[in-house]
């Protein structure tokens, strides 16, 4: 059991009872839906666009801790980031989620995300944690449709 006391560590249970950025932005420059059908994760991520730079972001919508906790912590961190940033705090996540054992990830760029490190022990749940970021990318990219992880 002290794996999945790491995997539900306080500040994921504190974001997922409190998620920030839980709520709808009207008029947004983009929005998008995002599905994760191994969970039943559902979430709906909005975002403004000021040139390059995103000025807005947040997300509504229902799933596990993990899924919750990590649209919560991600919506914090690129809140007034460029595109550009946002891509690269994807990819240094999404290293830190899928890393072989013992491969390290970046710490210090990472920040409080790096509170769903433990996630990279549990497979099932790598897709709770990325979906809202695959969701992010697909609105960053200018999709229309959804974006599902299957
Ligand atoms: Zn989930």
């Amino acid at each position: 059991m002290s794996e999945l006391r790491d995997l539900y560590q306080e500040e994921i249970l504190d974001h997922y009872g409190k998620p920030r950025n839980f709520r709808k932005i009207e008029n947004p420059t983009r929005v998008l839906e995002g599905y994760n059908p191994l969970c039943g994760d559902k979430y709906t991520v909005y975002l403004n666009l000021e040139g390059d730079v995103i000025s807005d972001i947040a997300f509504q919508g229902s799933g596990c801790a993990i899924s919750k906790a990590s649209g919560s912590l991600m919506t914090e961190n690129l809140k007034g980031k460029t595109k550009a940033d946002a891509e690269e705090l994807f990819n240094a996540f999404h290293q830190m989620l899928t890393r072989a054992p013992g491969e390290d990830y970046d710490e210090e760029k990472l920040g409080d995300l790096e509170s769903l490190a433990g996630v990279v022990e549990f497979p099932m749940r790598v897709k709770c944690a990325t979906l809202v970021w695959h969701t992010l990318r697909g609105a960053l990219q200018g999709r229309e449709d959804s974006v599902s992880t299957e």
